[in-house]
C-alpha cells in the first residue's frame, strides 16, 4: 500500500487489503502511517469505504485517495470530564466533557438513538 504524508493530513490510496481490492479496511482495524484508533478516523474511512464502492458500481474510472482530515481530537477522561483540542481551541474538564457529548450526539443518526445514547452517556458516567 503506497503511504504518502503531507502537512496536516494523510493521503493513501484506497484502503484495501494487498491483492483484494473488493475487501475494504477502515477504523480501528487499519494501520497506517500513525493515524490515530479514534471515532473521526474510523468515520471518515468508512466514508472513503463507501463512496469508492459507489464510484466503482457507477464505473466511474479510478477512486480518489484516501486523505484523512484532522478535524480535532476528544477524549473522555473520567466522570463528565474530556479533554478536546480542536485547532488552536483547547478545552478541558466540565466543558471539555459538554463538547465531547455535543459532538457526538450531533453525529448521530435519529432522535431515539440520540435520546438513547445521551441516557446511557449520563446514566453510566453519573
Ligand atoms: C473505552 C474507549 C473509549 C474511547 N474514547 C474515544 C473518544 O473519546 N474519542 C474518540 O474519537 N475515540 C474514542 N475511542 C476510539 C473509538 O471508539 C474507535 O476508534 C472507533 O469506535 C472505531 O470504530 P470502528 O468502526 O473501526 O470499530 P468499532 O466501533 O469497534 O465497531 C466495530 C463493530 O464490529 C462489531 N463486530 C466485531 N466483530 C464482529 C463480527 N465477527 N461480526 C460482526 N460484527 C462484529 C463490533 O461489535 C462493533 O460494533 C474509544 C475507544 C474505547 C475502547
Amino acid at each position: 500500500m503506497r503511504v504518502t504524508r503531507y502537512e496536516g493530513s494523510h493521503s493513501v490510496g484506497v484502503v484495501c487489503l494487498p491483492g483484494h481490492p473488493e475487501i475494504f479496511v477502515v477504523g480501528d482495524l487499519m494501520s497506517l502511517d500513525g493515524l490515530p484508533g479514534l471515532a473521526e478516523v474510523a468515520m471518515q474511512s468508512g466514508a472513503h469505504a463507501g463512496h469508492t464502492i459507489a464510484e466503482r458500481v457507477r464505473g466511474d474510472g479510478d477512486a480518489k485517495p484516501f486523505r484523512y482530515r484532522d478535524l480535532g481530537t476528544m477524549a473522555t477522561i473520567s466522570r463528565f470530564r474530556a479533554v478536546a483540542s480542536i485547532g488552536p481551541i483547547r478545552l478541558w474538564g466540565f466543558i471539555g466533557w459538554l463538547a465531547w457529548l455535543l459532538v457526538h450526539i450531533v453525529f448521530l443518526t435519529g432522535f431515539k438513538n440520540r435520546f438513547t445514547t445521551l441516557r446511557q452517556t449520563l446514566r453510566r458516567d453519573s
